[in-house]
């Protein structure tokens, strides 16, 4: 029987994970909580989806909008056997009250500080773990992008430094009150707090970063410069690595991706029945490179989408709905779409 799971909080992170649990057959959505109405409250109730209201939002609101709803999202929680939190930042670890009141687990995500769950989370790293947990935290997109090129770089090659330089988009696409909108800022805070993330789940791995934001909407991009223990001989093994892992995607040079806006142009004309989104690490061929031990490469990271799979992941892991992190990450990919590696 499917596991009854409820979203709570649906804006950019919440739309895009109520429309993978749906979509996976082991796994039934309860509803989804808003606090206001707005066009993506009208777009849940018109794709079936049962509307309950959010912290300090009022029925009669949604009522004015003609937006029927279910109840108050205590109400939702309650119907579930799991819940995801994905209301804004800081704001998860107040919610944390309600689900420990209805007695079920929860899945956190990345704006929260580690200390809201029990573990901090990613499928590639430490699928196991979650098991039978009570607070899971999906780490942060930037986190979650460098995790999983950890998964695969330090079990094969081991790592004995790691500087990753995180350029990070100003605002998500529909956030037209953030920026910068002309401007290269400085993260005034040396390291930034990626690496200490990241550490979250690979305490001993010995990677350091920094920041910049830059006037785009379109995906983070790391460079990264990794001392490598155990070099393979050519970039090319390296290569094959990646290609060989789930949830990363290449682009070969005869491709002519030169940049951010090209991967997702790629990703909504490859867009089959789920969301126009980027949900893999995108690498390039030709931008990684290996001399000695130095293993240079960058990454791009659709920052709306590439934690929607892990937020799915650890539902089964908590709720035990696979034996192991390969079948897990197997069916997720499968039903949102994300292409198998050869
Ligand atoms: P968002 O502002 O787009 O959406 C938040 C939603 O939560 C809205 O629907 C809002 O109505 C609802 N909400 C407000 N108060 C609430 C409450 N008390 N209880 C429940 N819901 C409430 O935020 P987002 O960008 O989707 O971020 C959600 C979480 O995901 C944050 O922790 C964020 O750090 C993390 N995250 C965001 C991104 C990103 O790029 N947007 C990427 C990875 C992780």
């Amino acid at each position: 029987m499917a596991v009854k799971v409820a979203v709570h909080g649906y804006g950019t992170i919440g739309k895009r994970v109520a429309d993978a649990i749906s979509r996976q057959p082991d796994m039934q959505l309860v509803g989804v909580a808003k606090t206001r109405p707005s066009y993506e409250a009208r777009v849940a109730v018109a794709k079936g989806y049962r509307l309950f209201v959010a912290g300090a939002g009022h029925p009669e609101e949604f009522a004015a909008a003609n937006l029927p709803v279910a109840g108050s999202s205590r109400e939702m929680i309650r119907e579930a056997d799991l819940v995801i939190d994905c209301a804004p930042d800081k704001v998860g670890r107040e919610n944390a009250k309600l689900y420990d009141e209805a007695g079920i687990p929860a899945i956190f995500q990345g704006g929260e500080k580690a200390e809201v769950a029990e573990m901090s989370f990613s499928a590639l790293a430490n699928f196991d773990r979650a098991r039978g947990k009570r607070r899971v935290r999906v780490v942060s997109c930037n986190t979650t992008g460098l995790v999983r090129a950890a998964s695969v770089l330090a079990p094969a090659f081991g790592v004995d430094h790691w500087e990753a330089t995180i350029v990070r988009r100003g605002a998500d696409p529909m956030e037209s009150d953030r920026g910068p909108i002309n401007g290269i800022m400085p993260t005034f805070k040396l390291p930034s707090h990626h690496g200490p993330d990241v550490r979250t789940i690979y305490p001993e791995l010995p990677i350091a970063t920094t920041a910049v934001v830059v006037p785009t909407t379109l995906m983070h991009v790391h460079v990264n410069h990794v001392r490598l223990a155990r070099p393979p001989g050519t970039t090319a093994e390296v290569v094959d690595r990646l290609r060989h892992t789930p949830r990363f995607h290449l682009f070969a040079e005869w491709e002519r991706v030169g940049g951010t806006p090209q991967v997702m142009e790629f990703a909504r004309d490859r867009a089959g029945p789920f969301r126009p989104d980027m949900m893999e690490n995108v690498v390039w061929e030709n931008g990684i490179k290996l001399d000695g031990k130095d293993l240079y490469f960058f990454q791009a990271i659709h920052q709306e989408s590439i934690v929607v799979p892990e937020n799915i992941d650890a539902v089964r892991a908590i709720l035990d709905l696979a034996p192991d992190a390969a079948t897990s990450i197997e069916r997720t990919d499968r039903a949102l779409g994300i292409p198998r590696p050869p």
